[in-house]
């Protein structure tokens, strides 16, 4: 009889990290309501109010991505009524570059809103790995944003707060705008709340200024996008965050020489001080950026990481 060995010591159950995970999330979440069950996976990211979670409908294994927002977060009413109106807005939205809405449910413990899985992340994430983008990479993501944001526009809604990390990117590799946390609707000039929210490095002069948030103060983040896929940093990046505003106020910023000429023309005519001045939507598709220069149909997923091979 051959001897054993010693079967491995029993993996001793860490007592403060159990107790951690029980008051944090169960393993299985049910919707009281409809009496689905769903299994949390790998947590996505963490936002300000939320955590995000992978979580797998039981009953068919369809996968979404969960925002799970502890109710002791939303415990005041105005803290509350954000999340509806997120809630409520983006549920109204259908488009095929906009994060898919699926539906939500809350309990004793959380709110839990199902999304559309966005496996590949964010702008946010690819940038980090790459740094830069090519003309074409950039073209074919850009082109999928403003789709998405002419949508947005056309239904009076404003994003406020476009940036990399809300630009999520499914496992095709396509582009979905997501986190209409900060997003409202379109008001006149004088009802406009002259409140500064987004995206510090993003925001345009005139909301800075307090005039209001604008469809063309969406286009000016936009701008500001391009300019930091293309050039590996915000245009208007300072130490300090003051210093920051003053520069967006007196669009200080410069532009690399090795930038592509139309590429540089396209961003100066987009980030303009006057919001009158700024290209629309429609005029940046038309710019010559886009209609002399080759947009890939689709992208392969290793750009994620590396320079692709991209053949016009
Ligand atoms: P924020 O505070 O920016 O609103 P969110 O709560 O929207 O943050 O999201 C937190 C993180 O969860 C994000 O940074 C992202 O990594 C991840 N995430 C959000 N939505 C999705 C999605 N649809 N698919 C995949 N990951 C997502």
């Amino acid at each position: 009889k051959p001897s054993q060995a010693a079967p491995p010591p029993a993996a001793k159950p860490n007592r403060s990290k159990s107790e951690h995970v029980k008051t944090e999330l169960a393993q299985v979440v049910v919707d009281a309501k409809t009496g689905r069950s769903y299994c949390k996976g790998k947590l996505l990211g963490k936002g300000g109010f939320a955590r995000c979670y992978e979580m797998t409908d039981l009953a068919n294994n369809k996968m979404y991505a969960v925002k799970v927002i502890p109710q002791s977060r939303v415990s005041k009413p105005h803290q509350r009524e954000k999340i509806i109106n997120e809630i409520e807005l983006h549920k109204s939205l259908q488009h095929k570059h906009v994060v898919k809405f699926s539906h939500h449910f809350e309990d004793q413990d959380n709110i839990y809103i199902f999304l559309e899985l966005c496996s590949r992340k964010s702008l946010a994430h690819i940038w980090k790995a790459r740094h830069t983008l090519t003309d074409p990479e950039v073209r074919y993501y850009l082109k999928q944003i403003i789709s998405a944001l002419k949508y947005l526009h056309n239904k009076g809604i404003l994003h406020r707060d476009l940036k990399l990390g809300n630009f999520f990117v499914n496992e095709n590799m396509d582009l979905r705008l997501g986190d209409f946390g900060l997003a409202a609707k379109l008001e006149t000039v004088e009802q406009r709340k002259k409140t500064i929210c987004g995206t510090p490095n993003y925001l345009a002069p005139e909301v800075l200024n307090r005039q209001g948030h604008g469809t063309e103060s969406d286009v000016w983040s936009l701008g500001c996008v391009m300019y930091t896929l293309l050039c590996g940093n915000p245009p208007f990046e300072t130490l300090d965050l003051k210093e920051t505003y003053k520069c967006i106020k007196e669009v200080r910023y410069s532009l690399p020489p090795s930038l592509n000429p139309s590429a540089q023309k396209l961003i100066s005519a987009i980030l303009q001080k006057n919001p009158s001045d700024r290209l629309t939507l429609d005029q940046i598709l038309a710019h010559e950026y886009f209609t002399k220069g080759f947009t890939p149909e689709k992208l392969p997923p290793s750009s994620c990481v590396m320079v692709p091979e991209l053949n016009p």
